[in-house]
C-alpha cells in the first residue's frame, strides 16, 4: 500500500498501487500549480485510490479553457495548500502529485512532457524520452487505442503479469527495445543486472543479464503495432535489418526481425492481418 498526504496532514490517502505512467510536465500551469519547474505526475487507477481523511478541506479551481474541454483542473488542501489528488469518481484513470507520496510508488519518472513550455531557468539534463504537445497527443491516443482492450482484464481470469527474457547486455537491449519499439524503462536493478521494461498496455518485460543462457533465445516475442508497413519502413531507415519483410507467414501477416541476442520478434497489426489474412 502506498500513501500520501498534504503538508498540514489533514487529506491523507492511499493506493493500492501506481500504474503510471510518471511524467514531468513543464507547461506553464503545471509551474504555477507546482510552483516549480515542473510537476511530477503519476497516472493511479481510480479504482485504486482511496480518500482516508480530509474530503472536506478538498476544494477544486479549474482554470479557463485554452482549446477544449476539460478544463484543467488544480485540486489543493484549503487548509495547507498542497496539491491533493481528486479523482473522478467517473474516470477510470487519473493523475496524483507525486510529492504528495509519502511511500515509494516503486516508479520512476518516464517522460518530460510539453518540453517546448519548460521554464528558461530550468535545464533537462536527464535521459528520459521529452515530448512536445504534438508528441504528446499522439502518443495518448495510442495509449486509448491500447487500453480499450485491457478494460476486460477485470473480468479476465488470467493476467500474464510480466515475462523475462535473458539478455548478453541488459543495457544494450534496454536501449534497443526503448529506442525501435518505444518500450519505457519502468526501473533498473542495477546490482542484479536487471532492467524492467514496460509496453503501452502496462505489460513489463524484464531483461536479465544471462550470457550463457542469452546465447540460445528460446521464445519469440510478438508485438501488436499500429501499423506494421509504417513501423516496417521506419526501422529499415534506422538500420535494423529484417528476417523477413511484412509478409503472408504461417502465423498470418506480419514481418520478422532479430533483437540483439536473436530473439525472434514478430510484428503484426490488426488492420493489416484482418485484411490479409483472410484470402
Ligand atoms: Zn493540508
Ligand atoms: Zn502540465
Amino acid at each position: 500500500m502506498i500513501t500520501g498526504s498534504c503538508l498540514c496532514g489533514g487529506v491523507r490517502f492511499e493506493l493500492e498501487r501506481a500504474a503510471g505512467p510518471f511524467e514531468l510536465c513543464h507547461c506553464r500551469r503545471c509551474r504555477k500549480v507546482s510552483g516549480a519547474a515542473f510537476a511530477a505526475m503519476i497516472g493511479v487507477r481510480t479504482a485504486d485510490f482511496r480518500l482516508l481523511q480530509g474530503q472536506e478541506l478538498i476544494a477544486a479551481y479549474d482554470a479557463p479553457i485554452l482549446e477544449r474541454p476539460p478544463a484543467y483542473r488544480t485540486s489543493f488542501c484549503r487548509r495547507c495548500g498542497s496539491p491533493v489528488p481528486n479523482p473522478d469518481p467517473k474516470a477510470e484513470w487519473f493523475e496524483v502529485p507525486a510529492g504528495t507520496l509519502d511511500d515509494d510508488p516503486q516508479l520512476r519518472p518516464d517522460k518530460h512532457i510539453f518540453v517546448e513550455l519548460k521554464a528558461p531557468w530550468f535545464e533537462i539534463t536527464d535521459a528520459l524520452p521529452r515530448h512536445d504537445k504534438p508528441a504528446l497527443y499522439q502518443l495518448r491516443q495510442q495509449m486509448a487505442q491500447t487500453a480499450s482492450v485491457p478494460h476486460n482484464t477485470e473480468v479476465a481470469m488470467l493476467k500474464l503479469d510480466h515475462l523475462a527474457i535473458c539478455v548478453s547486455d541488459p543495457q544494450r537491449s534496454r536501449d534497443w527495445y526503448t529506442s525501435y519499439f518505444g518500450f519505457t524503462v519502468e526501473f533498473e536493478v542495477p546490482e542484479r543486472d536487471t532492467v524492467a521494461l514496460q509496453d503501452d498496455a502496462g505489460l513489463t518485460m524484464f531483461l536479465v543479464k544471462d550470457a550463457e543462457r542469452a546465447r540460445h533465445p528460446s521464445c519469440g516475442l510478438t508485438f501488436q503495432v499500429a501499423d506494421v508497413e509504417t513501423k516496417y519502413r521506419e526501422l529499415v531507415a534506422a538500420g535494423l535489418q529484417f528476417v523477413k519483410a511484412p509478409q503472408k507467414l504461417y502465423w498470418g501477416y506480419g514481418a520478422e526481425l532479430a533483437d540483439p541476442d536473436g530473439y525472434l520478434i514478430h510484428l503484426w497489426d490488426e488492420h493489416t492481418m484482418r485484411e490479409q489474412s483472410g484470402g
